[in-house]
């Protein structure tokens, strides 16, 4: 059987398998593993990571439950939450109270799942998962990377000190699977060069017989130390990149959101004590605008390194 059958069947299995195996799975045997001190892990010192912001309900089941400045989403379905990205470490109380401040409990989070396993994005996902026994989920070359809490990412070929506290993945997923819970399906998306399982997810919804098609996506942007014409621990990254723009371009959310803040103008788009309206995060043209701005740098860069070479 060659591989590209196994994908397939992968993505086929996952459609009939409901996820609530998997969960049975995950909340009797995920309960174990020692927490990490959180001094053993860089020192934050951008203060909107960690920042408090009211939870908001973007578009009917979708939730913002991050801080000023990252983006962390919970997805409410009839079987249980999916939470997509926490903080680094320290945010899990912050997204606690964001998800109390909803009427909802985290201990209902069934699914966690990240867009990039990258510090400031997944600090939380081990305590989240020992707390509540959720599943967790990730691309199969970011799961890795969460798996020894970032010290096999790709710009320290020889390794170096985990910057987050490890988190076992359970199941790993691949572009074109849906992840099913109760309901509720989500498509997965590979959308790799920022870290190489890059991940993004989509799904439909429907509001007073609107349907809106929404897109938590991972934005391809560069790191510093990065080199997007090559790398030792990245060989494929330009390619990846470029074929993730294009991936992202032929999509057309009606609404998108990121993890970081300013990757989806969030804060020009709803300002505390705004009331619910899910058209105010309704931005077609902004994404593409978005995507081809990111894009625009990735090109820029791969000039500039030809052109220093
Ligand atoms: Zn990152």
């Amino acid at each position: 059987m060659d591989t590209q059958m196994l994908s397939i069947l992968k993505s086929a299995f996952f459609r009939l398998l409901p996820l609530l195996i998997i969960t049975i799975y995950c909340v009797l045997f995920s309960q174990s593993g020692l927490s990490q001190n959180n001094t053993d892990f860089p020192e934050i010192t951008n203060e909107g990571w960690l920042r408090p912001f009211p939870s908001v309900q973007i578009v009917n089941n979708l939730y913002f439950v991050g801080s000023y400045e990252l983006g962390q989403f919970l997805i409410t379905t009839d079987e249980g939450h999916i939470l997509i990205n926490t903080g680094p470490h320290g945010s899990v109380q912050l997204i606690k109270n964001s998800i109390l401040s909803l009427g909802l409990n985290i201990n209902d989070i069934k699914i966690l799942l990240t867009t990039q396993a990258h510090w400031d994005h997944v600090g939380g996902l081990a305590e989240i998962k020992r707390i509540t026994g959720a599943c967790m989920l990730a691309q199969k070359d970011d799961a890795p990377v969460l798996e020894d809490g970032g010290a096999s990412d790709y710009k320290f070929p020889d390794g170096r000190e985990s910057t987050f506290e490890t988190v076992q993945v359970d199941e790993i997923i691949n572009d074109g699977d849906v992840i099913e819970l109760g309901n509720f399906k989500l498509n997965v998306h590979h959308h790799p060069g920022h870290t190489k399982g890059s991940t993004s997810y989509s799904f439909t919804t429907s509001v007073d017989n609107k349907d809106y098609s929404v897109l938590i996506v991972n934005m391809g942007t560069i790191n510093s130390g990065v080199t997007v014409s090559g790398m030792p621990g990245y060989e494929d990254i330009t390619e990846d990149f470029r074929s993730t723009f294009t991936s992202q371009l032929e999509l057309s959310p009606d609404i998108y959101v990121s993890a970081h803040a300013g990757h989806f103008d969030f804060h020009d788009k709803y300002k505390p004590g705004d009331g619910y309206n899910p058209e105010r995060f309704v931005d077609q043209a902004g994404y593409v605008e978005k995507i081809k701005y990111y894009q625009r740098i990735f090109t820029e860069h791969l000039e500039t390194e030809f052109t220093d070479r």
